[in-house]
C-alpha cells in the first residue's frame, strides 16, 4: 500500500539505519563505562548525537535530554515543572494538545494542582492574547504545541513564548510534529522547554529528547525516572547508544534539507488537495490553510464513514481516521471536537500524512482510488439519494 500516515510515524531513513549498525552489533559498550575504548566510543557517538540535535535546534548540547520519546518528554516537562513547584499552582495547556499532554494535565488536575485547558479556534488553534487573560501570579507552566499532529495548523509559539518569558513563567511546547519539519533556531524562540521525537523525522522508535533550556532562574524539574543519575540527573537509566545515534543522524539529515524537504513536501500535499477537491464532491478541508505542517491534510468527507473508507482501502493505501495514540479509544477524537467539527464530520474525517518518501506518482494515485471508495461508502450511507 501508499504509506500517507507520516504523522503516525515515519519510514526509518537508510542513512540512519548505517549510522545505529554498529552499535546494534560491534560496539556495545556502555556510554558511562569510559575507563575503557568500548564505552569511550559509545561516549563520543552519544556526544556527536546530541550535537547533531542541539544543531538542528540551535540550542546548546547541555540543553538536551534524552528519553524515550515525546510522550515522556512532554510527561518529564509537565509533571516535573509542576512538581517541583507547590499543590494548588496553575498550569495551562490547550483543547487540542496531544494525549501525552492533557493525561499529564489530568493527573496533576487529580493531585490537586490547578488546570486550566484553553479553548481552540476552529483550526486548533490558540492566541497569546488568550494566554495573557488565564496568566497570573500563580502559573508556574504553559504548554501549547507547535503543530498538531490531527489537522496540522501551527500555533503562534513564538508570542506564547515572549509572553511567558515577560511574565516570568515557564513555557514548554510539544514540537513532535514539527522538528525536522520545519525550521526553528532556540536561540530566537523564547521557549524554555521542547519536546520531540525520533521517530516522526526517519529516526527510530523509542528515542526522543527534552530541550530543558539552561537559565536564570532555573529551570527546576522533578524527575520522573530515578536511578544511576544520567542526563545530569534528570533522567537516569542507562543511554540506549544505538537509538541515540539514530536520533543524531535524524536530525543531521534534517539539517541539510529542511527547507527544500519543506517546500517539496508542502507541493505534494497541495497537490493531494487539489486532485482529491477535483475527484471528491462536497469535501471540507480541516486546519489552517497555509499555517500548517508541509506534510499534513485533514479532510471531512460527509456520508462516508472513515473506517469504512479505510476498510475499503486497506491494501492500497494507508492513512488515519484519528491520532494513532488514541486509537484504543473509539470516541470520536478530542482534537475534532475541540474545533467544532460537525458532529456528521466526526466520524467521516480521514488524515494523510505525506512524507520524504512519498512522490508525486503516489499522492495521484491515492487521490484516483480515493474517489470510488469514497462514492462505495456514500452509496452505502444513503448521503447519494439525499
Ligand atoms: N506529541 C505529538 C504531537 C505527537 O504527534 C506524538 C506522536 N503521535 C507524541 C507527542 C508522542 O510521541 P512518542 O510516540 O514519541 O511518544
Amino acid at each position: 500500500p501508499i504509506y500517507l500516515d507520516n504523522n503516525a510515524s515515519t519510514r526509518l531513513d537508510p542513512a540512519v539505519l548505517e549510522a545505529m549498525l554498529p552499535f546494534l552489533t560491534e560496539q556495545y559498550g556502555n556510554s558511562s563505562s569510559t575507563s575503557h575504548v568500548f564505552g569511550q566510543i559509545a561516549e563520543k557517538a552519544v556526544s556527536d548525537a546530541r550535537e547533531n540535535v542541539a544543531r538542528l535546534l540551535n540550542c546548546r548540547t547541555q540543553e538536551i535530554v534524552f528519553t524515550s520519546g515525546a510522550t515522556e518528554s512532554n510527561n518529564l516537562a509537565i509533571l516535573g515543572a509542576m512538581r517541583a513547584s507547590p499543590v494548588g499552582r496553575k498550569l495551562i495547556i490547550a483543547a487540542a494538545e496531544h494525549k501525552a499532554v492533557i493525561d499529564p494535565a489530568e493527573r496533576l488536575s487529580a493531585e490537586g494542582y490547578n488546570v486550566c485547558v484553553l479553548p481552540v479556534d476552529k483550526h486548533g488553534c490558540v492566541s497569546a492574547e488568550q494566554v495573557a487573560t488565564e496568566l497570573d501570579e500563580t502559573t508556574i507552566l504553559v504548554s501549547i504545541m507547535h503543530g498538531n499532529n490531527e489537522v496540522g495548523s501551527i500555533n503562534p509559539i513564538s508570542e506564547i513564548a515572549a509572553l511567558c518569558r515577560v511574565h516570568n513563567v515557564l513555557f514548554h511546547t510539544d514540537a513532535t510534529q514539527t522538528v525536522g519539519k520545519i525550521p526553528l533556531d532556540l536561540s530566537r524562540l523564547e521557549v524554555d522547554m521542547l519536546s520531540l521525537s525520533a521517530h516522526k523525522m526517519y529516526g527510530p522508535k523509542g528515542i526522543g529528547a527534552l530541550f530543558i533550556r539552561k537559565r536564570f532562574p532555573k529551570t527546576s524539574l522533578e524527575p520522573l525516572v530515578f536511578g544511576g543519575g544520567h542526563e545530569r540527573k534528570i533522567r537516569s537509566g542507562t543511554l540506549p547508544v544505538h537509538q541515540i545515534v539514530g536520533l543524531g543522524a535524524a536530525c543531521s539529515i534534517c539539517s541539510s534539507n529542511i527547507v527544500s524537504e519543506a517546500k517539496q513536501i508542502s507541493a505534494l500535499r497541495e497537490l493531494l488537495k487539489q486532485k482529491i477537491a477535483e475527484r471528491v464532491p462536497n469535501i471540507q478541508f480541516n486546519g489552517h490553510s497555509d499555517n500548517r505542517l508541509p506534510g499534513s491534510l485533514h479532510v471531512s468527507i460527509p456520508g462516508a464513514n472513515a473506517e469504512a473508507v479505510m476498510m475499503k482501502l486497506r491494501n492500497q493505501l494507508a492513512m488515519s481516521s484519528g491520532s494513532a495514540c488514541t486509537m484504543s479509544s473509539p470516541e470520536p477524537s478530542h482534537v475534532l471536537k475541540a474545533i467544532g467539527l460537525e458532529a456528521s464530520c466526526l466520524t467521516t474525517s480521514l488524515r494523510f500524512g505525506i512524507g520524504r518518501f512519498n512522490t508525486e506518482s503516489e499522492v495521484c494515485t491515492a487521490a484516483d482510488i480515493l474517489s470510488p471508495a469514497v462514492e462505495a461508502c456514500r452509496q452505502l450511507s444513503g448521503y447519494l439519494e439525499k
